[in-house]
């Protein structure tokens, strides 16, 4: 039959996931990990995400409120839930992954301004539920057999109604065997009456109906198991079979997550709605389950110190959270981050403190707060030889740091920060080159990189020919490339032109590496970054000095 198993479908079909009772319930998660599944049953899946916030797009938006700005290859700066999907998904997405109110109404009022309407009232219904529907449609475009929309917010909220009109409208359009609604809501327990309360569910399909949309999948979120009394509840006063209520619980791991939502059948009744015959698309979990194997099967813990700005808010990293966890995955150890404020080194975290960990990240981040904090952290990582990785801003730091300290330049700065640095070993290339030719002022999405021969980096990589997705401005000022790498700092990557450092190292440290790009963008739970396996096998080294034999570095497949 494998004819027959390896066949597209005829349509696309499209699953809207829509959010209900409160925010932060793991939607994007929801989505991802069905995603998964359907991937994991040899369909081929995209996915998007419809933002109702009137922003264009999250590039402005501050990370410590929203979260961290997910770069795509072509340079699109999305919602961090985009970094889920890839990881579950294991597909690279793009710009149009990624709608927002904002950025539909800048190309509705342009299309208005052009004449295109010609003359009509333009109104929301139907110029801007067309445009959103145009959106999605454009998904299907792409040679998937499903695309997974999730619907930023919560229904009720006022700027969701164009969306929900949408995909009302969609199922019309689409044909009611290729869409399928799903909607997630909260299941509370309350603990004076010990139960757990359906009124929420209740309320929030209510909303939905009112806009014209019956949900077919309910899934509840809640920290205990909903029993099948209460999923016959749901079922009778939401209207849905009750196979088709599927309870989700807080899991250890999010990576968890595609399994417990298989056993409650979530990708079978999906498949149902969207007459996609399980015969033909068997699941095969195996691989996922290995995954999960990982996970959970960790002999050791590696302390991981994340010096930042914006660590009251550790979505604000979301995706350098991960790359550590998938790294330590790879060598069999759990990884604890603490996330360190930046500002708070080193009067309060001092050395000492910091020695304390089996590695360091400087990630990446925007403006002058914190920055001292953080050039002390790199030199007490340098002088006490503590794994210290080096993310965007985090390799910018590095130089810094070795300009001040070993080079003797001690105003040495970036002229993001200041201009009247008599070495300005980090600026703009505007102010290094006669260049012209880099489009927006932004540094964004997939560019190469050539390794040098035989460099730590190339070693970790495996190959000497790269590319990571970038989000910067600024730039390793060149001029002071021969001064650094004669006192040791080698600038082991480069652009294909030899123009822009991209990578640096430090020989004879632990583990001193730092990369102008953002590498935790491409980590997937299954294949670890080589640069944080790098950093996670230096960790289990220092690690190793401090409890011998806790683990086997020897024993690290970055591969899997
Ligand atoms: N602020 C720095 C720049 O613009 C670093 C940016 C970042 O870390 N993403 O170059």
């Amino acid at each position: 039959m494998w004819f027959r198993e390896k066949r597209s479908l005829a349509m696309t079909k499209y699953v809207f996931v829509t959010g209900g009772v409160s925010s932060s319930l793991g939607k994007g998660l929801t989505a991802s990990s069905l995603g998964r599944l359907l991937k994991s049953r040899g369909l081929k899946v995209t996915m998007c995400k419809l933002d109702p916030y009137l922003n264009v797009d999250p590039g402005t938006m501050n990370p410590g409120e929203h979260g961290e700005v997910f770069v795509t290859d072509d340079g699109g700066e999305t919602d961090l839930d985009l970094g889920h999907y890839e990881r579950f998904i294991d597909e690279s997405l793009s710009k149009i992954s990624n709608t927002t109110t904002g950025s539909i109404y800048s190309n509705v009022i342009a299309k208005e301004r052009r004449g295109d309407y010609l003359g009509k009232t333009v109104q929301v219904i139907p110029h801007v539920t067309d445009e959103i529907k145009e959106r999605i449609r454009r998904q299907g475009t792409l040679g998937a057999d499903v695309v997974i929309v999730e619907i930023g917010g919560t229904v009720g909220d006022i700027e969701i109604v164009p969306f929900i009109e949408s995909i009302r409208q969609f199922r019309r359009d689409a044909g009611r065997d290729n869409v399928c609604y799903v909607h997630l809501t909260l299941v509370p327990y309350l603990a004076p009456s010990g139960e757990q309360k359906t009124k929420p569910t209740q309320h929030s399909v209510t909303e939905l109906r009112s806009r014209g949309i019956q949900p077919d999948i309910i899934v509840c979120r809640s920290d205990q198991p909903i029993s099948d009394s209460l999923k016959r509840k749901i079922s009778l006063l939401c209207d849905v079979p009750m196979k088709a209520v599927i309870s989700a619980v807080d899991e250890e791991s999010i990576y968890d997550i595609p399994v417990t939502l298989h056993h409650e059948g979530f990708d079978t009744i999906v498949c149902d709605t969207l007459n996609i015959d399980l015969d033909e698309h068997p699941i095969d979990l195996a691989p996922w389950e290995s995954v999960v194997r990982r996970v959970h099967n960790t002999t050791s813990t590696l302390r991981i110190g994340i010096v930042g700005k914006y660590v009251t808010m550790p979505d604000a990293y979301l995706s350098v959270g991960e790359a550590v966890r998938h790294a330590g995955f790879g060598i069999g150890a759990k990884t604890t981050i603490e996330w360190l404020e930046a500002e708070r080194v080193p009067s309060e975290i001092d050395a000492e403190r910091l020695g304390q960990f089996d590695g360091i990240i400087v990630p990446g981040g925007f403006g002058e707060r914190g920055i001292e904090g953080m050039i002390a952290t790199a030199r007490i990582a340098r002088e006490h030889d503590i794994p210290y990785l080096g993310i965007c801003l985090g390799m910018q730091i590095q130089v810094i740091e070795f300009a001040r300290h070993v080079l003797g330049l001690s105003d040495a700065q970036s002229t993001e920060f200041t201009h009247s640095s008599s070495a300005p070993v980090i600026s703009l290339l505007t102010e290094q080159l006669d260049v012209t030719d880099l489009g927006g002022t932004m540094r964004l999405g997939a560019w190469p990189a050539m390794l040098d021969e035989g460099s730590q980096v190339a070693e970790l990589y495996g190959t000497t020919v790269v590319s990571e997705r970038h989000r910067h401005r600024y730039e390793f000022n060149a001029r002071y490339r021969d001064q650094f790498e004669a006192a040791g700092l080698r600038c082991s990557g480069n652009s294909p032109d030899g123009r822009l450092v991209e990578f640096v190292e430090l020989p004879g440290h632990a583990f001193f590496v730092g990369t102008q790009a953002h590498p935790e963008f491409k980590s997937r739970p299954d294949r670890p970054h080589p640069l944080f396996v790098g950093l996670i096998k230096a960790a289990a080294l220092r690690a190793e000095g401090r409890e011998p034999h806790i683990i086997d570095p020897s024993t690290v497949d970055a591969t899997l």
